[in-house]
């Protein structure tokens, strides 16, 4: 069970949720870090009273050493300071909550230092998972995941002494605000309804991750790497209610589930107490009241993110790196206003139609892919716009 932890971007949907599970849990916190947001960051620092605060904007820190003076609070920035509060003697557990590829770094740096990861940054180990596992078995570094899916299997797994009997994991997914739609509907929508996710309040990029169907792809990823199974053992189902978080299968017939209410607090919570299970203040689920739980294939046509992202799970080596940093770009156009929400797909595919794939990747070789892809992305942008 942890007793003091580090937060990586503490003022995001999963930072602000970790934050209220340490203190239902009274857990001490000795890093907590964003990314330019000051104002929530300041009062976080105030209540919690961290030893080092990291901003990743040096003017923003800058700003923030100016309001904490007084205070016994180390102020840093950029990825070195986001690299310390991952590594601080202080905390045996690091909380990867910010958004995105800048995770990988100093989510390798704490495995180094031999800390539990509760990890919410899922596209690190899609860029880098093999990477990521090895060095967290080098290192003896626990890596407790905190996506609902894979906390889901994570628990179903408790009992299990021996994976070979595992015949596939199934993943839930809600489907998103677009299920039921066609390619061509797709075309027009707009950011704000991407936005509008049915089951989940989460951060924006996940949001239209989860529009598009990428999150899922993502979670395939994720799964894999993880669990450490081919592709073939990881499927996808939809599952509207997001009740059932996730399933494991066993070769023997049984199906192990986790069920419980839309609330990130669980996962965090269970990651944070591993291998014990602390009382959630929350309203637990009501089997009796709760809506009737339905199934259904996703639709890969419709959402072809999805199976871009199958298709890398199956190439390996640097594919996976730039799926994910052509998305991150892309998602981040899509948000600008700058492309149409089929573009990502579009822009994804070409990205990784014009990069070629290296073979068991050093890190330098996945920072180099996720650089090629979003440059594919951003470059691209006039070529695409013209053709429309
Ligand atoms: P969010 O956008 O709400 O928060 C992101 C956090 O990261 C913020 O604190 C932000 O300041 C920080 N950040 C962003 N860019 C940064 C940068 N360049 N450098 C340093 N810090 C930076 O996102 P979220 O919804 O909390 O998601 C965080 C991670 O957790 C993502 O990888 C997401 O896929 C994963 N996740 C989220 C949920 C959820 O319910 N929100 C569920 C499962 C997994
Ligand atoms: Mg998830």
């Amino acid at each position: 069970m942890s007793k003091t932890i580090a937060v990586l971007g503490s003022t995001g949907s999963i930072g602000r949720q970790t934050l209220a599970v340490a203190r239902e849990l009274g857990l001490a916190v000795a890093a907590l870090t964003a990314k330019s947001s000051l104002d929530l960051l300041e009062r976080q620092a105030r209540e919690f009273l961290p030893e080092l605060v990291v901003l990743y904007d040096m003017e923003a820190a800058a700003e923030m050493a100016r309001r904490l003076r007084g205070l016994p609070i180390r102020v840093a920035y950029g990825m070195e300071g986001l690299t310390e509060a991952a590594s601080l003697d202080r905390a045996d557990t690091v909380v990867t909550a910010v958004v995105g590829m800048v995770g990988l770094r100093p989510t390798l740096a704490a495995i180094q230092k031999g800390k539990r990861i509760a990890l919410a940054n899922k596209e690190t180990l899609v860029c880098a998972g093999e990477l990521v596992m090895e060095e967290a078995k080098r290192c003896g570094a626990e890596i407790v995941p905190v996506d609902s899916e894979h906390s889901a299997i994570f628990q179903c797994l408790q009992g299990c002494r021996d994976r070979g009997e595992v015949k596939r994991l199934i993943l839930t997914c809600s489907g998103g605000p677009f299920y039921g739609r066609s390619f061509a509907q797709l075309e027009g929508v707009t950011v704000e309804e991407a936005l509008r996710h049915p089951n989940w309040s989460m951060g924006a990029k996940i949001t239209v991750d989860s529009a598009t169907l990428m999150n899922k792809g993502l979670e395939c990823i994720e799964a894999m790497r993880l669990y450490r199974l081919p592709p073939e053992q990881v499927s996808v189902v939809i599952h509207r209610q997001s009740i059932v978080h996730s399933l494991v299968e066993f070769h023997d017939g049984a199906m192990l589930a986790q069920l419980g209410t839309p609330d990130m607090k669980l996962p965090i919570r269970y990651a944070l107490t591993y291998p014990r299970r602390a009382p959630s203040p929350d309203e637990p689920l009501d089997l009796l009241r709760c809506p009737s739980l339905t199934f259904a294939p996703p639709d890969e046509e419709a959402f072809p993110c999805l199976s871009l992202a199958l298709r890398c799970a199956r190439t390996g080596g640097t594919a996976c790196a730039v799926l994910n940093g052509a998305n991150e770009a892309a998602v981040g156009r899509f948000l600008r206003g700058e492309i149409g929400f089929n573009d990502i797909s579009r822009l994804v595919e070409k990205a990784l139609d014009a990069i070629e794939v290296k073979w068991n990747p050093t890190l330098a070789d996945i920072l180099e892919a996720d650089r090629q892809a979003r440059s594919v992305v951003l470059d691209g942008a006039c070529v695409l716009e013209e053709s429309k």
